[in-house]
């Protein structure tokens, strides 16, 4: 080959490289109450990095234990904090049971949280933030699972598994722990007197996966200057996951602040609606959700159980919005 031939070529394996890495999109799938809907107490969602790693963030009560189905391989799991619909107290009895109004919550995870067996059934990592790695690792060691697969990545910090950088941000909520994880007469006597355990702060997650797209996981929280001045400015968030319940969390107006003034990601998922969402796909006239996306200025993308959504580097949605 002669020069201009080569440049031809290299310019042309160049484009092809840049085409593919521009291509590989993340893969968001919910996994809530009723297939096609978006439910009260649908938290939990599986990310797939282009490179397969499968993420599964706050399974809460949707999930129908580690034998669901819909869950597949699950490399990690994650907890944003213990609030019972978060790392799941309860859960489903399959897939799909009870209505979205009126979700079964019928089968107990006490005292070892969904999550934990979730991870256990699937030999996942757990990572989580502030102090829950040694309560999730207890959990792994008394049920036949490797107490160093609950990794932490405390506030400031990360920790990269499977191609995936995974940091923890601050959620002003709150983390108190169910005596009924700890059980016995220490649980019993904490209950009676109405206290909860210390597991510290509750978090945030900030994402980065191996195409570039960086994802924010706000967990249960209000506004915090920490939206702008961390996961904005420092990460760089294209992709939000935020949540417009009210009442426990930020409501559809306090949401959009953050997602218009804040954060500013290209694509936002709302979570933790605790509201009936959608009927027939569709986003419920007169619901918080509805309020949300009138007032969000950046595309709402509803996340419909089962209905694997795809995000590009940018935070754009390419398939399945
Ligand atoms: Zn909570």
């Amino acid at each position: 080959m002669n020069r201009s031939t080569w440049i031809a070529a290299f310019v042309l394996f160049s484009a092809t490289v840049a085409l593919s890495a521009g291509a590989q999109t993340v893969k968001v799938t919910p996994l809530g109450g009723i297939d096609g809907e978006f439910c009260p107490q649908d938290r939990a969602l599986v990310f797939e990095d282009p490179n397969g790693t499968r993420i599964l963030y706050d399974p809460g009560r949707t999930v129908a234990g580690g034998g669901d189905p819909r869950l597949g391989k699950i490399d990690i799991v994650l907890v944003s904090h213990m609030h019972g619909d978060h790392a799941g107290n309860a859960h489903n009895k399959a897939p799909n049971s009870g209505t979205c109004a009126d979700p079964d919550m019928s089968v107990s995870a006490m005292p070892n949280s969904n999550a934990a067996n979730i991870a256990i059934a699937k030999k996942s990592k757990i990572v989580t933030g502030s102090e829950m790695p040694p309560f999730f690792a207890a959990k792994l060691k008394a049920n036949g699972g490797n107490p160093a697969d609950s990794m932490l990545a405390r506030f400031g910090g990360s920790v990269t598994v499977g191609g995936v950088r995974i940091a923890t941000v601050t959620a002003m909520h709150s983390n108190g722990l169910d005596p009924d994880y700890i059980g016995g007469d220490l649980g019993k006597a904490m209950k009676d007197a109405g206290i909860a355990g210390d597991v510290g702060l509750p978090t945030g997650y900030v994402l980065r996966f191996s195409n570039g797209l960086v994802a924010y996981l706000s967990g249960d929280t209000g506004i915090t200057a920490d939206q702008e001045l961390v996961v904005r400015n420092h990460y760089q968030a294209k992709l939000a996951v935020m949540n417009i319940g009210d009442g426990f969390t930020t409501g559809p107006a306090e949401a959009a602040y953050v997602i218009n003034d804040l954060v500013r990601p290209a694509s936002v998922i709302p979570s933790h609606a605790n509201e009936v969402g959608t009927v027939g796909g569709k986003v419920r006239p007169g619901s918080k959700t509805e309020a949300f996306v009138k007032a969000s200025k950046v595309p709402v993308h509803v996340p419909l159980s089962g209905k694997t959504m795809e995000f590009d580097a940018g935070g754009k949605c390419t398939a399945g919005c």
